[in-house]
């Protein structure tokens, strides 16, 4: 069972500016406690950045022009793609940082497809920095300005791959449905906070794909405050039946941990035992499995959420009780000592009503979704 975990250390040098809520640092954070952790090596693939041309397979050439150009251009002539103060800046390197998180989740789609035709067990590929679904094929959206998960599905697709798309962030992961929604190749499945109380106000169920491509994108909203009790029945009641239906070849999972609690943007309560259910789910599968990272804007929850994401793929877990050293010295005295404890609930919505919702939407789907998704 062959692992790789692929990074660009160009990357944590990016800033999208001061109290923006994207802060690529928390990859190093990340990979510091990976190595407390004894969970490297193998050492992380140092990846470049992708070509424009390889980009393009994503997005129109126009927006990439702009995109390219974005820091010597008016804002008066970026807003209309996107960019602009707030969500989506202009900062310095920005064209360099889409092409670095984009190359990374390239070169872990490659590796991943050439294991597959090598005949290889189970083997599983992790880019953390990738992960930035609500880019549009014209637009920047929500942090994100290129759609490393479009590119890196497709390298699957061409090699003849049918692919289940899991997206777990709080967010709905709408820039990858938009750009397979006409498509059976793919299988897009989102799980995440109702549109109606969270960005980008889309993933709703009867958003379920067009044309060929008809029931094969699939959308779960939750009500905030839910957590762990309906992504067990989620995985039960639509993961492992659309597995079935669909009988993919390969798992592509977008793991953004803002579905955690105490998340400064989002509102759900995902614990980490509940992700660990999930992660044990992704891994019994048995299928060839790559994933991302995603949003995630309370540190401690990238740190412990992604170390848990890279042990489940290695077939190990997390101790109760972080280390306080790593191999470069020893860790922040800020960061919590337990890894598994959860800090009280916010007590969002009554539970009966978050129960009464589900049961709404599962039957929608399972109704008027799940019967056109065949093999
Ligand atoms: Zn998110």
């Amino acid at each position: 069972m062959p692992e790789a975990l692929f990074h660009s250390p160009h990357l944590t040098k990016i800033s999208y500016g001061p109290g923006h809520p994207f802060q690529v640092e928390r990859l190093e954070d990340l990979l510091g406690m990976l190595g407390a952790l004894e969970l490297l090596p193998p050492p992380p693939v140092e990846t470049g950045p992708a070509t424009r041309e390889e980009i393009a397979r994503g997005h129109d050439l126009a927006y990439l022009d702009a995109l390219e150009a974005a820091e010597t251009l008016p804002p008066r002539e970026t807003v209309a793609w996107g960019f602009g103060a707030g969500d989506n800046p202009v900062f310095p390197g920005l064209w360099e940082s889409c092409r670095l998180i984009a190359g990374g989740s390239l070169a872990a789609a490659r590796w991943l497809r050439d294991r597959i035709e090598e005949g290889e067990d189970r083997p599983r590929a992790f880019h953390p920095g990738g992960g930035l679904h609500h880019a549009h094929r014209a637009r920047a959206a929500g942090f994100c300005y290129v759609n490393d998960p479009v590119l890196a599905i497709r390298v699957l697709v061409d090699a003849g791959l049918r692919v289940l798309y899991v997206d777990v962030d709080a967010h709905h992961g709408d820039g990858v449905q938009e750009a397979f929604y006409a498509s059976r190749a793919v299988l897009t499945v989102s799980i995440h906070q109702d549109g109606r109380t969270l960005f980008p106000g889309t993933g709703f169920p009867n958003e379920s794909g067009s044309g060929d491509g008809a029931g094969y994108a699939v959308n779960f909203p939750l009500l905030p405050g839910a957590g762990d009790e309906e992504h067990r029945r989620f995985q039960r009641l639509v993961l492992e039946p659309l597995k079935d239906r669909y009988r993919p070849d390969v798992l592509v999972t977008e793991i953004g941990v803002d579905a955690l609690p105490d998340d400064p943007l989002a509102l759900l309560e995902w614990s980490l035992c509940g992700l660990d259910d999930f992660l044990r789910w992704a891994d019994g599968t048995d299928l060839p499995w790559l994933s991302f990272g995603g949003g995630g804007y309370r540190r401690w929850n990238v740190i412990r959420g992604w170390s848990l994401v890279w042990a489940r793929m290695r077939g190990r877990t997390l101790p109760e009780e972080r280390p306080a050293h790593g191999p470069g010295g020893p860790l922040p005295e800020s960061w919590p000592r337990r890894f598994w404890d959860e800090p009280p609930s916010r007590h969002l919505t009554d539970p009966q009503v978050r129960r009464e919702h589900f049961d709404q939407v599962l039957s929608f789907l399972q109704e008027r979704v799940f019967p056109r998704i065949g093999t």
